[in-house]
């Protein structure tokens, strides 16, 4: 490890690469020759256009999308996305089915309500907490689309595998799972995702959009807002997050070349949260706040004994350089955030001392 790196579990802004982080070190004063760092060349240059069309491409090719979908980069975040895509699927009319599985999926339906659209909650896991997904979901026949958050970053599930909708496109927020596995994209009509969990620093969402969908976008929203401008502009209607997009694509080089595509990804990162679960299910000192078959693979959620014994844990991890273990502020407890950076080396740290803290206050 790199003098001064800690093993980081921190949810996000996360852990990445250092392979990516090296590169962006050893070429920052002078990107790709053009004797500037990538944050001073223009964005309407050769240079830039360079790395964000490796950015679509390397993204398309790792998740098989075809030429049916657009991928685009916008910025305001994926909590951005929550109000826009009511925006621009519902101003028309038509009806949208959310399903309720934790804090993000609750600010999303927020959003839709704000604007007065005929939207509604087909499921919620809310009565225990968030603690699981919802199955035998009834949808509505001919919903516009149905919005699910794939991985729910602060309660710690996922789904394991996508709801049968009855044909209406899913709109999924993947924030916090984007590229960690491989996906039938043929299920979705728009998936996005925060690029600061997974697949990049803060400052950028990608977003991937099925084509046909841009056509129900009205030309009565603000420009800004509609999926179209991004579309039609190649995410340059205005100055993009070049230093973002920028992270994002050696993010993509580095899934592609180094890890060796999403199959191999999703078997790593099956492998380090087994492990973590695996000792929870060992454990009389540890244990999951996620129901079994809802568990995240990439944010693994789990208590002590006592509130104490947490912080005392979190300190102490602390101290051997394990950061970021604290649990979400709205639910307390522990977190481990996983993501496809982190490596099973950080698992190896973390389950030792893990297990030492457990032999000495267990
Ligand atoms: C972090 C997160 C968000 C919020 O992302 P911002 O980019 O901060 O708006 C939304 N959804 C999920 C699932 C997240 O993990």
């Amino acid at each position: 490890m790199t003098a001064n790196r800690i093993f980081n579990f921190n949810a996000g802004p996360a852990a990445l690469p250092l392979p990516v982080l090296e590169e962006i070190q050893a070429s920052f004063l002078d990107f790709a020759g053009s004797g500037m760092s990538v944050t001073e060349v223009s964005h309407r240059s050769k240079w830039f256009d360079d790395v964000i069309n490796d950015a679509v491409t390397r993204t398309r090719r790792l998740l098989g999308l075809g030429d049916k979908f657009e991928v685009l980069f916008i910025q305001g975040g994926a909590s951005m996305q929550f109000c826009m895509i009511p925006l621009n699927f519902l101003a028309g009319g038509g009806t949208a089915d959310y399903v309720n599985t934790g804090t993000w999926s609750t600010k999303a339906i927020k959003e839709a309500e704000i604007q007065g659209c005929d939207i509604k909650v087909v499921a919620s896991s809310e009565d225990r907490n968030f603690a699981y997904i919802p199955k035998d979901i009834a949808f509505t026949p001919g919903a516009t689309y149905v919005h699910i958050t794939s991985n729910n970053t602060i309660k710690g599930t996922q789904w394991a595998a996508f709801p049968d909708t009855g044909g209406a496109p899913i709109v999924s927020d993947m924030s916090s799972d984007i590229m960690s596995r491989p996906l039938d994209v043929d299920r979705f009509g728009m998936i996005y995702a925060g690029a600061q969990k997974n697949i990049g620093p803060a400052g950028v969402c990608m977003v991937i959009i099925r084509k046909d969908m841009l056509d129900m976008v009205p030309d009565t929203i603000p420009t800004m807002l509609r999926y179209s401008t991004f579309a039609a502009k190649n995410s340059m209607f205005n100055t993009p997050p070049c230093f973002a997009i920028y992270t994002v694509q050696l993010i993509m080089k580095w899934l592609e070349e180094t890890v060796g595509g999403l199959e191999k990804m999703e078997a790593h990162n099956l492998a380090k949260a087994g492990r973590l679960y695996s000792l929870f299910d060992e454990s009389d000192f540890y244990y999951g706040t996620a129901d079994k078959d809802s568990r995240s693979q990439m944010n693994v959620t789990f208590r002590l004994p006592s509130e104490d014994l947490e912080q005392a844990f979190v300190a102490g991890a602390l101290k051997e350089g394990l950061g970021g273990l604290k649990g979400h502020r709205s639910v307390g407890g522990c977190r481990a955030s996983i993501y496809n950076a982190t490596t099973m080396e950080a698992i190896d740290a973390l389950i030792g001392f893990m297990q030492e803290f457990e032999r000495k206050n267990g």
